[in-house]
């Protein structure tokens, strides 16, 4: 029996997480798959009646959870960056899921690419360093201090910035960090990924020409990674790998991004694979709890009409299930969804009839139907 903690959050996540518990419960009817999951009212209504975000309760109980199925966060009624930095950021720090798993399908029809290639690339974005470490500051001709703190779960920072200008203007600085253990624990994970989907290589994008300390300390830890595996490295710098990504993505499998870049190139390759609701996200630390996510928002324009594509909720069901044990559940999910697509049962986004409920129905009905 796993132990889910389900925490819909606002506005269509509350709609496709609905559907991805009812995916859960036809894949428990036919497998061995048994879970309960328990309901966390974590988001906006919450917050706006009585200012909680994440509170140390909540993470006290999802912290004894085997994972968390999350929808979406944000509304229009709160000032953006206070529910995601309050709920969803501040959980990926508090679990310290390091690993951002983001995988790019070649979900044909939806493919807006001129060639029919097949492709599946696995994204492993590293999720606590980088430039997205909250790590700056502003200074000028008066404040000539800067004060930098970092809390990570590796580590305590602080650094003290003390500045002489030729001129009285205003500075703004973002550090972007890296540490040998941060890309250590990152390049162990690409590695053994790869190895576990049969890749015999990870490629390693980066900017290593320009921002030379960071990334060839991160060339530097993964070749040494390489030799330890067996394995192949390949690098790309990140202008060249969002080229590639149109022009040939059938040719990459693990690739392994840092923070930034990662934001980056994964909403590129959301597209690339049919658009928003048709992406899952996993939050991994491969040692305590994961966090698994649709990689669209709370989508407030559609939000109450049935009109969202939960197919990004199941995919997330899937990766999730993949992740606590049960490969060959998630992998029913993942048919459903490609039966749903061949067969025209798709919400509006992709050209369908089907509300958010219906394509959840289609995709039980499938799953049901395997059962011997
Ligand atoms: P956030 O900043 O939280 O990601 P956002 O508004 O920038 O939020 P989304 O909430 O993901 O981005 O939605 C962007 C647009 O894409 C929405 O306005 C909506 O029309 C569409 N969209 C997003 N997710 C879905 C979905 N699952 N099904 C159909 N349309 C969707």
């Amino acid at each position: 029996m796993k132990h889910l903690a389900i925490v819909p959050g606002d506005g269509i996540g509350k709609e496709v997480i609905d559907v991805g518990l009812k995916v859960l419960d036809a894949v428990s009817e036919v497998s061995s798959f048994d879970y309960d999951g328990e309901l966390f009212d974590i988001g906006s209504d919450r917050y706006l009646s009585t200012g909680e975000l994440l509170t140390q309760e909540d993470i006290d109980s999802l912290r004894k959870k085997d994972a968390i199925y999350f929808g979406a966060i944000g509304d229009p009624r709160v000032k953006p960056g206070i529910l995601e930095q309050g709920v969803l950021l501040k959980m990926r720090a508090v679990f310290d899921q390091y690993i951002n798993l983001r995988p790019v399908t070649s979900w044909f029809p939806f493919v807006p690419l001129k060639r029919e290639v097949p492709f599946d690339i696995h994204f492993l974005r590293e999720n606590t360093e980088d430039f997205y470490m909250g790590a700056g500051g502003t200074f000028n001709g008066s404040k000539k201090d800067a004060h930098v703190k970092v809390k990570r779960e590796m580590y305590e920072l602080e650094m003290e910035l003390r500045t002489k200008s030729s001129n009285n203007d205003d500075f703004a600085f973002e550090i972007g960090l890296l540490s040998r253990k941060g890309i250590t624990r990152f390049a162990e994970y690409a590695f053994n990924y790869a190895k576990a989907k049969g890749h015999k290589k990870v490629t390693l994008v980066d900017k290593a020409n320009v921002c030379t300390h960071i990334y060839g300390m991160q060339r530097e830890i993964f070749e040494a990674k390489a030799k330890e595996h067996g394995m192949g490295l390949d690098y790309m710098f990140v202008d060249a790998m969002a080229m590639a990504m149109i022009v040939r993505p059938e040719t990459f499998g693990t690739v392994a991004v840092p923070n930034l870049f990662g934001d980056i190139l994964t909403d590129l390759g959301s597209q690339l694979q049919g658009g928003l609701g048709m992406g899952g996200s996993g939050n991994i630390n491969p040692k305590g709890v994961s966090m698994f996510e649709p990689i669209h928002g709370s989508a407030p324009d559609i939000a109450g009409q049935k009109k969202a594509n939960p197919v990004a909720a199941i995919l997330a069901g899937e990766m999730m299930l993949k992740n606590i044990g049960y490969p060959k559940e998630g992998e029913m999910l993942r048919k459903a969804v490609r039966y749903c697509l061949d067969n025209q049962l798709t919400t509006a986004d992709l050209g369908g009839k089907l509300n958010t409920d219906a394509v959840g129905e289609a995709v039980c009905k499938f799953i049901l139907g395997q059962k011997k």
